[in-house]
């Protein structure tokens, strides 16, 4: 069984590899459950130093980031490495569209958001953008933000380290050339990365990382509704929602989407202005200065989810972890992918 689906993995990660360069429909009908074992799992893809990443999400994602885990009060949240949502004061939230620009679609979103004066981060991948350079510039003009997922999608671990450094240097270039701005946000594919690996780009690029607070799944699932639904009820302050402007569908669910969370109060930022608000999580409380009283525990999952409680506690909380478990014990019946798996 674990041998066919690597086998089914490696079939996948070919074949979406060669994808972009094959047409613009750049559509992983194969991007369901065989993808299980593309990304490492959360356990092997070992997570950040706590000092290093942003603040774990308030809300529970319908799949969490491979690193999502609570800040340390000691770390600048303006510079860390890595961030899946912020820790805003406001009803502040980054939409990231990923896997673009393709001239069937984004244009389309690109009308609608300036329709709403909405501003998103747009993970494009080399490949795309260097074809499609006008709809770049138009993303540029409307004050998005265009950042890097890579040349052509793969994951990065599992290519070369030369390989890996020309997918990111590559597109930061054709980023670069299209709007005069070099990007320092990178979204690896699939989240697939490893502290070495990032430690390296970090290094070589300047890169800072971004994952996710918000995964509706509308790459696997292609309802408009669906995927209204799931980015509505998971939103909240200071979260980085991941959807891909290559599906009609998603692009479909965008205007109601929007409507209702601004008739929220929710305001949309790009991902370098949500991380400009960004602020410390707060110091754990010294408990021995404060006997516990006779109150009922809270539980672990609930006490790491919420921002305002989220303390330096040593091992980063994942929210992630719900949704991990049942996926590794049973990959092949789970009804929705597990963390971190998909088209990312
Ligand atoms: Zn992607």
């Amino acid at each position: 069984m674990k041998a066919s689906w690597g086998f089914l993995a490696l079939l996948a990660a070919g074949v979406m590899g060669l994808a972009p360069a094959l047409g613009q429909t750049f559509v992983p009908a194969n991007a369901g459950k065989p993808l299980a074992t593309m990304v490492p799992p959360p356990a092997a893809n070992a997570r950040l130093a706590a000092s290093e990443v942003a603040p774990a999400p308030a809300a529970p994602a319908m799949s969490a980031p491979p690193d999502a885990a609570p800040a340390a009060a000691t770390a600048s949240p303006q510079n860390l490495v890595a961030y899946s949502a912020c820790n805003v004061d406001g009803k502040y939230i980054a939409i990231t569209f990923d896997d673009g620009p393709n001239p069937e679609t984004t244009p389309r979103l690109l009308k609608m958001m300036e329709q709403r004066g909405i501003k998103a981060t747009f993970f494009v991948l080399g490949s795309r953008a260097v074809a499609e350079p006008g709809i770049i510039r138009q993303m540029q003009a409307q004050g998005h933000e265009v950042a890097n997922h890579s040349w052509n999608h793969p994951q990065l671990p599992k290519i070369p380290l030369a390989a890996a450094d020309k997918q990111i240097a590559d597109t930061n270039a054709t980023i670069t050339q299209i709007t005069g701005k070099a990007p320092t946000f990178v979204r690896p594919p699939y989240g697939a990365m490893t502290p070495a690996l990032r430690a390296h780009l970090r290094e070589k690029f300047g890169s800072t990382f971004i994952y996710w607070s918000v995964d509706p799944l509308d790459w696997k699932d292609r309802n408009p509704q669906l995927i209204h639904d799931r980015i509505v009820s998971n939103v909240h302050p200071g979260a980085i929602i991941l959807v891909h402007d290559i599906h009609p569908t998603t692009v479909d669910a965008m205007p109601k989407t929007f409507d209702d969370l601004l008739a929220k109060g929710y305001k949309f930022v790009t991902v370098s202005e949500l991380i400009a608000m960004n602020k410390s999580v707060p110091e754990p409380k010294v408990a021995s200065l404060n006997p516990a009283p006779k109150k009922k525990p809270k539980p672990q999952g609930a006490a790491a989810a919420k921002p305002a409680s989220t303390t330096a506690s040593t091992t980063a909380a994942k929210p992630a972890s719900a949704t991990a478990k049942p996926a590794a014990a049973k990959p092949a019946t789970t009804p929705r992918p597990p963390a971190g798996v998909g088209l990312y």
